[in-house]
């Protein structure tokens, strides 16, 4: 069946059911952005033109929303709790349902069994039964709840996952012998997903999938107003939870002597003791008033907790400039609280990274709040300086659709993935030496290019200089690393036609390979296809990254992606 544009939301809004404060959150969100939808959904279908869409039957099933996991965030919702995971989530339902999907939600074990066909009374069932939906959408809760209920059906199945993954999830946590073997397990397990299974809130890693969500975007005439009622001196504090305010009087104190300072603390009867006396603090806002706060508003300020939530975005698309602390050393698992037991091994310069390496000048400043001076300079330029409302076109509608739409009719985890196993024999791969000879190129007669997504003729393949990850080489070249593409390079040939010395070439589990060793001239190929890894790097090697081009604005996917 071809899926076809919804632009009524008002069915979806029944289908997420009511009661918990976070869904009353989440429906209010959905109905607010409503003609934002629509609207996205028309441009896409024009984009689109003829283009086949399947229909597809998804189930949606939000893990932590579930009493059985706690639900320990809908009683927050009204303090300040994350809402960055709720506006995700009602951003996923409403992109899968403007995309014409077939969609069921369920937030609790019970509507999870009855929608999965497991008889009421019986922990799981042991048969295999044939799964009504084609994808499911859930959380590392939820993953955990389907594998205890849904018995053996759960590994013929789980192909058809995908885990919305707010930090990510690293191939070398996801393997479970590798995990186990080298240090690399964590609370969340180690699933032997296709790491692209996971579905991260920002571009994280390439080893995962990029979902995102969407912003709330202005039009000309709105952007015109904006520009022209911004309040040159009035500040917004980025966190709703006092503790974020502890130890901040220095920096506090220098930003009053220039700006009015504005915060969204959550309280009970009196002012947080954290804020001080002249912060003007409005308490948690409802998000649209906290909208409005930030169309006034001239500088959103960070002070380094939390970490990568929706507020930069939206403060930068409402016109403000966003001061965030550079990290130095940069945050990490091995380093940080909050990364602790994570399955990443990222590592985080600044409060948000995606902002600054994504949008940057004029509209975010990074800098380090130990100088005090640099502190204070920023400050003073940023009073000086005009910006422009500004969203990138990933966290709009159209492109939170474009994005979901190519991943929906694109990826297939229950196929077998890819050529070119150490062993399987690749007479001759595709690729050329570029003419600088510098990296390789896939060959333009090459007679096997293969039906692969994304297109492998999007491949340029570098080698890494010691030390370097395969993320920061693609990015060294103004390309993103494309996990899928590994297959491709895993082989002698590969390394031969890039006219690297290898002495001798081994196949072993390592989520660095394929890598060369310079002191022993030595090639090793992957021989585990779960732990190919954009992620990752040792000064003992030179990675051989497979790259490729990206849209602007929609990093997700290549030029010939859609
Ligand atoms: N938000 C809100 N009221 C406020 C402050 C923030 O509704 O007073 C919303 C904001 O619009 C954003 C969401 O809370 O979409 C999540 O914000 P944040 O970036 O702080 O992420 P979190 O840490 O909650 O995941």
């Amino acid at each position: 069946v071809q899926a076809v544009f919804r632009s009524n939301l008002s069915h979806l809004l029944d289908l997420m059911g009511s009661g918990k404060e976070s869904l009353i959150f989440m429906k209010k969100r959905t109905k607010r952005l409503t003609a934002q939808w629509a609207l996205a959904a028309q441009r896409l279908a024009q984009k689109l033109g003829a283009t086949w869409r399947d229909q597809k039957q998804i189930l949606v099933h939000i893990g932590f929303l579930t009493e059985e996991s706690g639900d320990v965030f809908s009683p927050r919702v009204l303090k300040g709790g994350p809402l960055g995971e709720m506006v995700q989530w009602a951003d996923i339902l409403a992109a899968l349902y403007v995309l014409g999907h077939g969609l069921r939600v369920t937030v609790s074990l019970k509507e999870l069994q009855s929608n999965l066909g497991v008889p009421p009374g019986r922990g799981s069932c042991p048969l295999t039964m044939p799964l009504p939906f084609d994808l499911i959408y859930t959380d590392y809760h939820g993953l955990q709840q389907m594998k205890q209920h849904m018995g053996l059906s759960f590994k013929k199945y789980r192909c058809r996952i995908r885990v919305i993954d707010t930090f990510g999830t690293e191939p070398a946590y996801n393997h479970e012998e590798y995990a186990t073997l080298h240090g690399y397990r964590t609370n969340w397990g180690y699933w032997n997903l296709n790491p692209k299974q996971f579905m991260t809130m920002f571009p994280h890693t390439p080893d995962n999938s990029f979902m995102g969500f969407v912003s709330e975007e202005l039009n000309e005439t709105e952007k015109q107003l904006i520009k022209g009622g911004k309040a040159s001196n009035m500040a917004v504090v980025y966190g709703k939870e006092a503790s974020i305010w502890k130890g901040k009087e220095k920096f506090l104190g220098i930003l009053n002597k220039y700006m009015e300072i504005h915060g969204t603390v959550y309280y009970e009867s009196q002012r947080p003791p954290e804020v001080p006396a002249f912060v003007k603090n409005h308490g948690l806002l409802p998000q649209p008033e906290f909208q409005q706060l930030l169309r006034k508003a001239k500088l959103f300020i960070g002070f380094g907790f939390p970490y990568e939530g929706p507020a930069p975005l939206e403060a930068i698309a409402n016109g403000c400039i966003f001061l965030q602390s550079r990290f130095s050393p940069p945050h990490s698992s091995l380093n940080h609280e909050f990364f602790r037991g994570k399955p990443t091994s990222r590592e985080v310069f600044s409060q948000h990274p995606y902002a600054e390496n994504f949008i940057g000048k004029p509209h975010v400043w990074t800098v380090d709040y130990n100088n005090s001076e640099e502190f204070e300079a920023a400050i003073k330029a940023i009073m000086r300086t005009q910006v422009d409302p500004y969203l990138p076109y990933e966290y709009t509608c159209e492109g939170m659709l474009e994005r979901i739409h190519a991943y929906i009719q694109h990826q297939d985890f229950c196929v077998a993935p890819g050529p070119a196993l150490p062993g399987a024999h690749t007479p001759q791969s595709p690729f050329v030496l570029a003419p600088n000879a510098t990296h390789l190129e896939w060959a333009q007669n090459a007679s096997l290019a293969p039906a692969a997504w994304p297109p492998a003729h999007s491949l340029r393949a570098w080698l890494a200089t010691p030390g370097r990850a395969c993320t920061d080489t693609c990015l060294d070249h103004g390309l993103i690393c494309e996990p899928s593409f590994f297959p491709f390079l895993n082989s002698q040939d590969a390394f031969l036609k890039l006219q690297v010395p290898c002495d001798s070439t081994e196949s072993e589990m390592n989520h660095l390979y394929p890598a060369f060793a310079q002191p022993g001239q030595e090639c090793y190929l992957q021989k585990e296809p779960l732990l190919f890894s954009c992620a990752g790097s040792n000064t003992k090697y030179r990675r051989l990254c497979p790259c490729r081009d990206f849209r602007k604005g929609q990093v997700a996917l290549c030029q010939g992606c859609l």
